[in-house]
């Protein structure tokens, strides 16, 4: 099996009726691209830009940031790379922020809300960015959006800084695509709305099942609540993805559902365009698809959405891999 994985590094990812897909990894810090490439990734799905602010004691400089961005744009060579904006609070913490504790930190001041409140942070992860976005195919997401405004907001924050650094006489790649992750269901919800103002959108499932199941995705006592295969969570990635294409955008998902080899049959016949997931699930998962049938699965999705429980939806894809 290893043996036929590394085959197909360098393949692209096709599925039996010829239908391509991307694959692409998550990463936390510089230092993984090694593994992105070594396992054939295609690309970089999400960026969790966290680590650059956790394990020190005050705020990482524009510098620092631009830095750690350009490496790994640098070896991705070219490759797409998306990088998602600063992501603290819930089960992040940042000590030297000195946040007031919250009695539910999940559904808190956290992600976008804290960027778009802090805006000083918020400002220098935008111009390290931007700064670095002449060395690769930089891609920028912004996390846990909820509303069209907040998304109208950071973007507006976004063209500020990009036309600073213009008057600056700093260059800044006009190549930048600009996305959402879909974490909370308001978001899947009015998806189409949004389609017409993103560039593309990721599905984080491990925030989308936690808020949509009212789960939290920690909590032992409630696992058996956090159904990935859930037919209610299959019908909004089923939103997202047809509100997509609708615009002509493409869908990602970078929740560790795009790397599950049950989920992925599913998430081909819905029509997702890029899985992003932990390196070492690339391979794995190329196989998988080279041997699916983009058609069958389509029938597939489109009986398991019609399905009353993730047990049966479960069920169904088993019987497929016989
Ligand atoms: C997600 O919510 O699915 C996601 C990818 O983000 P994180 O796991 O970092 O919250
Ligand atoms: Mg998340």
């Amino acid at each position: 099996q290893r043996e036929e994985w590394r085959k197909l590094r360098d393949e692209a990812t096709v599925s039996t009726d010829g239908v391509h897909v991307e694959l692409a990894a998550n990463i936390g810090t510089p230092n993984d691209v090694a593994g992105v490439l070594e396992n054939g990734g295609e690309g970089v799905g999400l960026y969790r830009t966290e680590f650059l602010y956790m394990g020190r004691d005050k705020l990482p400089s524009e510098d620092v940031q631009y830095n750690a961005y350009k490496t790994v744009l640098e070896k991705m060579e070219g490759k797409p790379v998306v990088v998602r904006t600063l992501d603290i609070g819930g089960d992040k913490e940042l000590p030297y922020l000195d946040l007031p504790k919250e009695m539910n930190p999940f559904l808190g001041f956290r992600a976008i809300r804290l960027c778009l409140d802090r805006q000083d942070i918020f400002r220098t992860q935008l111009r390290a960015l931007l700064r670095a976005s002449v060395h690769g195919n930089l891609r920028i997401m912004f996390p846990m959006i909820a509303t069209l405004g907040e998304f109208r907001e950071a973007k507006a924050v976004l063209l500020e800084e990009k036309a600073k650094l213009a008057s600056e006489g700093v260059q800044v790649s006009e190549e930048i695509q600009l996305g959402i992750m879909v974490e909370i269901p308001s978001t899947a919800v009015l998806a189409d709305q949004f389609a017409k103002e993103v560039d593309f959108f990721s599905i984080g499932t491990n925030d989308l099942i936690q808020y949509t199941m009212a789960a939290d995705r920690m909590n032992e006592r409630v696992s058996y609540l956090y159904q990935p295969y859930n037919p209610a969570i299959l019908r909004l990635v089923k939103m997202v993805i047809d509100a997509a294409h609708a615009n002509g955008r493409w869908a990602g998902m970078c929740g560790e559902m795009a790397g599950d080899a049950t989920a992925i049959p599913l998430l081909l016949g819905l029509g997702l365009d890029e899985f992003s997931m932990s390196a070492t699930s690339i391979l794995p998962a190329r196989s998988q698809i080279s041997k699916l049938s983009r058609t069958d699965m389509e029938k597939l999705a489109a009986q398991a959405l019609n399905m009353q429980t993730a047990e049966e939806v479960v069920a169904l894809v088993q019987s497929i891999e016989g």
